[in-house]
């Protein structure tokens, strides 16, 4: 049964081919010694214009706080040197965790638009399974969370050979499948 309270996210035009560019980008990594599946764009929100694209450096940075989002936050506060990101939105590969939604709200970004989702991404390596819009739903900030977008594209990520070798030697590869059922069932 739908939930009528919620009010159903706009897909723009600019999305898909947005949530595209940042996928081509992020796979441009997949030909280098450190595949990634994890890239993020911000842009502004009424012109669209490129604002800051940054990729995964948790490994390269030695900080596990190194995510795509919260990296092209940081990226994108310094460029405009304010801690507000009001009038831009995010396009990332996947779904954000916790901690990168957490971020984004903190920034007060209008919108976030993802490609593959928590649960794709928690195929491959772990993931805190908690929906990017239950994290918006627990603050008292707004942000438009806009997804599964370009899905199957976002995916080719995470399965592209290179990126499957590489997943084996990430320390933190998934547990199987049916331990990650901590996510609050949606099915009614
Ligand atoms: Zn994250």
């Amino acid at each position: 049964m739908g939930n009528t309270r919620e009010k159903k996210p706009s897909l723009t035009a600019l999305d898909s081919s947005r949530l595209a560019e940042i996928v081509h980008f992020t796979a441009r990594t997949m030909a280098t010694e450190r595949p990634l599946p994890f890239g993020a764009m911000i842009v502004q929100t009424k012109t669209g214009k490129l604002l800051v694209k940054a990729l995964n450096a948790v490994a390269k940075e030695n900080d596990p706080s190194s995510h795509a989002e919260v990296r092209a936050v940081r990226l994108a506060c310094k460029k405009l040197m304010s801690p507000s990101l009001r009038g831009y939105t995010m396009y990332s590969t996947c779904e954000p965790c916790p901690m990168c939604m957490a971020n984004l709200l903190w920034a007060g970004i209008d919108r976030i638009v993802y490609g593959a989702t928590i649960d794709d991404a928690s195929r491959h390596c772990r993931q805190i399974h908690i929906a990017a819009t239950e994290i918006v739903e627990r603050s008292d900030m707004a942000c438009e969370v806009v997804g599964p977008v370009e899905r199957d594209l976002a995916y080719s990520l995470f399965t592209h050979p290179n990126m499957l070798r590489a997943f084996k030697g990430w320390s933190n590869s998934s547990r199987p499948k049916s331990v990650s059922n901590h996510g609050k069932r949606a099915t009614t």
